[in-house]
């Protein structure tokens, strides 16, 4: 396909970056950085400048995270012009094998493809998803591709919201298409779908979802059911799974998106079934945009994001206050020693912290 079809196919495609300064420099002479200079940067397209941009975002100090913040203002404006979708699965299933495949599709078909992670296991891990980035590696290489692995050390809340913010960022650099992978287990599907557009649950084929592990709720919220691996001698047995859950989607609730889920089946390793999922992307697109429900989605989205922030900079801001950090040690002991109640124990921290906070 010629670079113009390309674009006729896509006309919602961003125009290719304009340049790629291998040497981007954002220090200013005095060891400062040059925030204005990193948002030109990003615009432009420049991946240092991102990278650098996203580093301040994950980065815990307080300086790092207000610099963070003028970046992602100044981008904002500049974001939101992309498909965010949603990955998750059991381990072992093929989330990385399917993010490469379907990576490389997508730039194929003329995107810029931005692939992030929320994995908040990698507390203790220490990056087990995407942290291998030879598991992608034509895509990690690829000029259209930026892969960056969860940000670690952090809890999920904190986890979300920085992968929150570099998606904005990413957009702002001019990826359409946002790819953010998290692990089928725990609650960090519940915080990817609230970020996403689009969210994809893959499946293996034969095992029903409780066998693999999957809550109920998380294969409710998905707007596509991917039965991966579907070939060889597991093609029969994948069908059958798509049938199976094809008959059973019209029992579940129906979504405020009016979206009638979709189960269809791939084959990573193969390459094949990326052209359905694409389509079933698009038709989603198509829908949701018609209906209104996808502004409305995005406009709920970002309110819930600022009562997740501001529920977590209360949490931190409560747990860091010296008080807090004095008193908490000395009452759980008490505590635990069944010489305290913890309720009466919980509101003497409060009184400590609210008596402190007092204009
Ligand atoms: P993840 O843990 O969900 O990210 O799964 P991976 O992408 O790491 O894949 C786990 C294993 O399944 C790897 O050995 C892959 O090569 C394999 N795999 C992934 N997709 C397919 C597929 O479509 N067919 C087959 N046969 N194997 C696959």
């Amino acid at each position: 396909m010629s670079k113009s079809e390309k674009e006729q196919k896509n006309p919602s495609q961003v125009a290719p970056p304009k340049a790629i300064n291998p040497r981007f420099k954002v220090k200013k002479r005095s060891g400062a950085l040059d925030i204005q200079k990193l948002v030109e940067g990003i615009l432009a397209r420049d991946r240092v400048a991102l990278g650098q941009a996203i580093t301040l975002v994950e980065s815990t100090q307080e300086k790092h995270r207000k610099q963070a913040q003028d970046i992602v203002q100044a981008c904002l404006q500049h974001s939101g012009k992309s498909f965010r979708m949603g990955i998750t699965g059991p381990p072992g299933v093929g989330k990385s094998t399917f993010i490469e495949g379907h990576g490389n599709y997508l730039i194929e078909q003329g995107h810029r493809v931005a692939v992030l992670a929320v994995d908040p296991s990698s507390q203790v891990s220490k990056g087990s998803i995407l942290g291998d980035k030879t598991r992608m590696e034509t895509l990690s290489t690829h000029p259209s591709a930026f892969i960056r692995p969860s940000p670690a050390k952090d809890s999920l809340g904190g986890v979300a919201q920085k992968t929150r913010e570099t998606i904005l960022l990413c957009e702002a650099a001019g990826f359409d298409r946002i790819l953010i992978e998290t692990v089928g287990v725990g609650q960090s599907e519940i915080a990817v779908h609230s970020m996403v557009d689009f969210f994809v649950l893959l499946l293996l084929p034969g095992a029903g979802d409780e066998l693999q592990g999957i809550k109920r709720g998380v294969v409710e919220m998905a707007d596509l059911l991917l039965v991966n691996k579907a070939e060889g001698d597991r093609l029969k047995l994948a069908r059958a799974t798509r049938k199976a859950y094809r008959n059973a989607v019209h029992l579940f609730p129906a979504k405020t998106s009016g979206w009638t889920v979709r189960v269809e089946t791939c084959s990573a390793l193969q390459k094949d079934g990326f052209d359905r999922v694409h389509q079933a992307g698009q038709q989603f697109l198509r829908e949701t945009r018609g209906t209104g429900h996808f502004e409305r989605n995005r406009q709920e989205q970002a309110k819930y994001w600022l009562h997740e922030t501001l529920k977590q900079r209360m949490l931190d801001h409560f747990f860091e206050h010296p008080q807090v950090a004095k008193l908490l040690p000395e009452q759980e002991e008490l505590v635990i020693l069944q010489q305290q109640n913890p309720f009466l124990a919980a509101e003497l921290i409060l009184a400590a912290y609210l008596r402190e906070e007092k204009p």
